[in-house]
């Protein structure tokens, strides 16, 4: 059985409610009434399970987040108002001035200027590397490492990580790390493979129709004995498993960072985020089968395709052993320069130029006239950003339809 049909099940079942109204109720309530003062004492020290205030939670948004747990084998998830919301929540309730992080591969163009310009203001510092960097990555190791943040598949490089390698670093240097696991839910499950925390931007696969922004942090249980957590290095968590035990990195994400920085879901995304989970399996079986079948279609008939499932791929064996539930719904088309790329572009009768990733639609866009245009040539270069790189993210379309259709738009 592979992952996506063990999910068929998992999804429709937690989402729907066998009693009472099927589908999850939304609650559209900003704070919460007590009823009496001591209620209200125990929900704010923690004994009294009820909602305090939609900012640190909502029913609504807390069964989706029970959801992303389950889906990755966490202890518990924190749901986001978006993507970048649900890296900046991870990243700043461990980083302190003075902190450094190594971000390998990718990289998202957010994350990138997260890292590069803003975290920077803040006296943190980033080493940014290739996937198989591994040598360097080990020595640029040093105590002020709070962070080794990964993507699991380069966007737009298309370049795939040894995710279990570079666990085994972090986890023999006593390092947080991080897998932002948007492109490949269910094919890859970051938790399994020696992540602490994943990361995902909801807006994508996982809503599917462009209609929630939203995220997701999802993290690991601290063991009760031996922990890396149990550190110097962490020493700010110790309070934090004292008190949360093996829900410690949840406990601090939600106090240092929801509370404090208020990126926080809002109920009527997270309800359409759980409708997308419903169908998510289906449309990941459907979409990397369909991606393989037109990636390799368009390379057969000379276009310049960047997926790890062609033959001369740089990845393609780690693409066949560590991807069998395929990388996501990307890849990429490199008509040589933008005048060529603007060409097919408007010539294409079926994608939709936008900027989005995952949708149920055909998605494509030139990268270094939109996304990538802040960037300067050197960063461009290093993110695999050539003149007339065209991503493209397949959708639910006929296979056949979306090669006949991108045939003629090249010509
Ligand atoms: C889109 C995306 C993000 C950011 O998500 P938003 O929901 O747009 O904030 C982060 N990482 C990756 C890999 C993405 O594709």
């Amino acid at each position: 059985m592979n992952n996506f049909e063990e999910y068929c099940t998992k999804f429709v079942q937690l989402v729907g409610n066998k009693e009472g109204a099927v589908s999850p109720a939304v609650t559209n309530s900003a704070s919460f009434a007590y009823g009496t003062p001591e209620i209200a004492q125990g929900v704010f020290d923690g004994s009294v399970k009820k909602p305090l205030y939609s900012r640190m939670g909502n029913p609504t948004t807390a069964k989706l987040e029970s959801i992303m747990a389950e889906m990755d084998g966490g202890v518990a998830a924190i749901a986001t108002s978006s993507g970048m919301g649900a890296t900046t929540l991870a990243c700043m309730s461990l980083l302190a001035s003075g902190d450094e992080i190594i971000s390998i591969g990718g990289l998202f163009g957010g994350t990138y200027s997260l890292f590069s310009e803003t975290l920077a203001r803040f006296g943190i510092k980033t080493h940014f590397f290739d996937v198989d960097d591994f040598k360097e990555i080990a020595q640029t190791i040093n105590e002020n490492t709070k962070i080794i943040f990964l993507e699991s598949v380069g966007n737009p490089n298309m370049k795939l990580p040894d995710i279990g390698r570079i666990a085994k670093i972090a986890n023999d240097s006593g390092v947080i790390f991080m897998v932002d696991n948007t492109i490949t839910p269910l094919s890859i499950s970051p938790l399994k493979l020696g992540a602490d925390i994943s990361i995902y931007s909801t807006t994508k696969i996982i809503s599917g129709n462009s209609s929630a922004l939203g995220g997701c942090a999802v993290f690991r249980a601290v063991n009760d004995g031996d922990d890396k957590l149990k550190s110097p290095r962490y020493d700010f968590l110790a309070k934090f498993i004292k008190g949360a035990g093996k829900m410690a990195l949840f406990a601090n994400a939600k106090k240092r960072a929801l509370r404090d920085f208020g990126m926080s879901a809002n109920a009527n995304a997270s309800y359409q985020t759980m409708l997308g989970f419903e169908t998510l399996p289906l449309r990941l079986s459907r979409i990397t089968s369909s991606v393989e079948i037109v990636a390799l279609a368009l390379d057969e008939a000379g276009l310049n395709i960047n997926h790890p499932c062609l033959k001369l791929h740089p990845h393609n064996e780690r693409y066949l052993n560590d991807f069998k539930n395929g990388c996501g719904t990307l890849f990429t088309i490199d008509m040589g320069n933008k005048k060529k790329a603007f060409e097919f572009l408007n010539k294409t009768k079926l994608a939709t130029l936008t900027a989005n990733i995952g949708d149920s639609r055909t998605l494509a866009l030139h990268m270094a006239s939109t996304i990538y245009r802040d960037f300067d040539e050197e960063t461009r270069k290093f993110l695999g950003i050539s003149e007339g790189l065209i991503r493209v993210s397949i959708g639910l379309e006929n296979p056949q339809d979306i090669i006949n259709d991108f045939i003629q738009a090249s010509k």
